[in-house]
């Protein structure tokens, strides 16, 4: 995917910045079937994520579909509450503030969601999609048709397009009205959720492309989720790895990208085109055996020792917590053995 490369606001900014978003030890734990005792046993979709997002960077959160990554980015904004842990906007946690109380703070910390269609109200025009969390933070009328118009010329649509409705516009089109009502109150934190990976490959380079124009322009952090590491290669700032509701790997980009330290980075690294022919003609391939196991029934030690190509016998009883990889680095993973 080519996307614009320029500087960004996270990249400006200093690294000691206090972080927008802390997390720390988050999990969610679902309820299991009942078991033959009638006692149900939890299934833990999320299991101790930690870690901080500064203003205006974009931290990539990858994995298979199926580890956590969705319900921890619902979990961010509150669309889902925790079981475990606690999340902390600008230093206050939000954990488990009430709904009442978390209203002024909404407006700081939004979403986008993967399916654009299904998340914009099929009998709404674009205006009143636009409008509807400013009219909702009561401002004036007049304010609103200004502000929805500067929003809609911000993510590349036309004013004659605010009378239409979401069923008369492509995918593409629909995801920048979701961007739009997304920013419409000016959030600190955008959370998107697998935001291109229902648009066609020409079409997720515009998006992606987009979204780093308005982080420049308005200094807005994402957290941005997707199963590709090739998609969140060029927006992310940092890269967090998750295998079945874990963190197994978390860094800086270039780090986590030119020398993957876990060996599922790695195997997740191996499957990305490279743009080289030759390179891709001479790069090893890492085909990992069987599907990600289920969450009601993780493996012991290392959840992915079955399908580790390097597994040795301490990683089916020791798990391994993450940990830096160098001293002096920055970069976690969660291995025994890791490759850096
Ligand atoms: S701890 Fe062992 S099984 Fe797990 S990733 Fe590292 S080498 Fe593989």
């Amino acid at each position: 995917m080519t996307t614009e490369t320029t500087t960004t606001a996270a990249e400006t900014r200093t690294v000691g910045e206090a972080p927008l978003l802390s997390v720390q030890d988050l999990g969610m734990t679902f309820p299991g079937p009942r078991g033959v005792l009638s006692r149900r046993a939890g299934i833990k979709a999320v299991d101790g994520v930690t870690f901080d997002v500064r203003p205006g960077e974009t931290l990539g959160l990858v994995g298979e579909s199926g580890c956590g990554k969705s319900t921890t980015g619902r979990m961010l904004v509150r669309l889902l509450d925790p079981t475990a842990g606690r999340v902390s906007f600008r230093g206050a946690d939000i954990t488990r503030t009430g709904q009442r109380e978390l209203r002024p703070l909404r407006s700081k910390f939004q979403m986008i969601f993967q399916d654009p269609f299904a998340s914009l109200n099929p009998r709404q025009t674009v205006q009143q999609i636009i409008a509807a969390p400013l009219r909702a933070q009561g401002v004036a009328p007049d304010a609103v048709r200004r502000e929805v118009r500067d929003l809609v010329g911000l993510v590349g649509l036309a004013p004659e397009h605010l009378e239409r409705y979401p069923h008369q516009f492509s995918g593409g089109q629909a995801q920048r009205i979701g961007i739009a009502r997304a920013l419409a109150t000016r959030p600190e934190l955008v959370v998107a959720d697998e935001p291109v990976s229902a648009l066609d490959v020409s079409i997720q380079a515009q998006i992606v492309g987009l979204m780093e124009r308005l982080q420049r322009e308005l200094g807005v952090a994402y957290v941005f989720i997707a199963h590709d590491l090739a998609v969140v290669k060029h927006i992310s700032h940092r890269v967090a790895v998750m295998y079945l509701g874990r963190i197994v790997e978390i860094g800086g980009k270039d780090e986590v990208y030119a020398d993957p330290a876990h060996p599922y980075t790695k195997a997740l690294l191996s499957a990305v085109p490279l743009p080289d022919p030759a390179a891709e003609r001479a790069r090893e391939r890492i085909v990992l055996l069987g599907d990600p196991p289920s969450p009601a029934n993780p493996p012991s030690g290392c959840t992915f020792h079955p399908r580790c190509p390097k597994a040795q016998p301490v990683c089916s009883t020791e798990r391994p917590l993450l940990r830096l990889t160098a001293p002096s680095g920055t970069r976690q993973a969660a291995c025994h053995f890791p490759e850096a």
